[in-house]
């Protein structure tokens, strides 16, 4: 059985959902988008993502063809038609068909399109063993603070890690890792300090980022928000990524340094547990 798919207004099978050729997201990249977990059948931590969404939006001066408080109602009856207990929900705006030119159309019509994908977040196999990441040159554009849907940068470097052997990349500009291709990225130091790169245009404030460091603090662990190079990730105690859709994922290598035992570290695996707890208890 198909997918339902919702597509500004309707909610269609999949295989009916279509967005037009002059759609700007398709022409330009002209579009914002974020994914929420969803757990139990009910959205993880959506709130945080929705006002984020509505950041992303005003930074590109889109308008959405809902207002943002509203589609909590729309995902919630997506999931429910497609029956989804565990996975995310995707969605994306963008400023919708217009003939092709730079300028922003006078009158844009912005599109909203939803969907569903089912998703083993946490029994995931990929939890138990850690990934092995890259280091690559981070040559995204300057506003990496709005989440917009040109991915193509991270897509290439993403690829080129499987290519290497790897999961992921970390990306590096100036020396520093910024984040991941599609989370943000932490090390362990040797006496136990979490460190990531503290909050500017340079990476995506990740919402379980914000959930985990608080999570972290809670717990009695050191935060440093700073900028850290490969080289002190290389001699780090242990490293792991957030996002919404794989919570706190182990890293267990990093180019050819191999952390620790090669095996998750024990504060990614007890961060991963509490944000799963907190995850679980407040989704909505
Ligand atoms: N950084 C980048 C570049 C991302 O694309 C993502 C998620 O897609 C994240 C960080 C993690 O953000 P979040 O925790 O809100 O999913």
């Amino acid at each position: 059985m198909s997918r339902t798919v919702y597509v500004s207004g309707d909610f269609v099978p999949e295989e009916e959902a279509k967005i037009s050729v002059f759609d700007r997201g398709f022409l330009f990249g002209d579009g914002v988008y974020e994914v929420s977990s969803v757990l139990d059948g009910k959205l993880v931590d959506n709130r945080a993502h929705l006002e984020r969404l509505k950041r992303s939006l005003g930074e590109l001066q889109l308008g959405c063809p809902v207002p943002v408080d509203e589609i909590p109602a729309i995902q919630k009856e997506l999931i429910a038609r497609n029956g989804l207990t565990e996975g995310t929900v995707y969605l994306q705006v963008t400023r919708g068909a217009a003939d092709r030119d730079f300028n922003f159309p006078p009158d844009p019509k912005p599109s909203l399109v939803m969907f569903t994908q089912q998703k083993n977040l946490i029994d995931n196999p990929v939890a138990q063993t850690g990934i092995a990441v890259v280091t690559l040159p981070d040559i995204r554009w300057g506003r990496r603070d709005i989440k917009t849907v040109m991915l193509l940068p991270s897509s290439l470097a993403k690829q080129e890690a499987v290519t290497r052997g790897a999961a992921d990349a970390w990306m590096v500009q100036d020396g520093h890792v910024t984040e991941g291709t599609s989370n943000n990225a932490y090390i362990v130091t040797l006496d136990g300090r979490i460190v990531t790169r503290h909050l500017s245009n340079e990476i995506l404030h990740g919402i379980t980022r914000k959930a985990v460091l608080k999570l972290a603090a809670r717990d009695g662990y050191t935060v440093e928000q700073r900028a850290f190079t490969p080289e002190e990730a290389y001699d780090a105690a242990e490293a792991f990524v957030t996002s919404a859709s794989t919570f706190v994922m182990p890293v267990v290598k990093i180019d050819d340094r191999i952390l620790g035992n090669g095996v998750p570290g024990p504060v990614a695996g007890k961060l991963r547990q509490l944000y799963i707890e907190m995850a679980r208890a407040e989704a909505e």
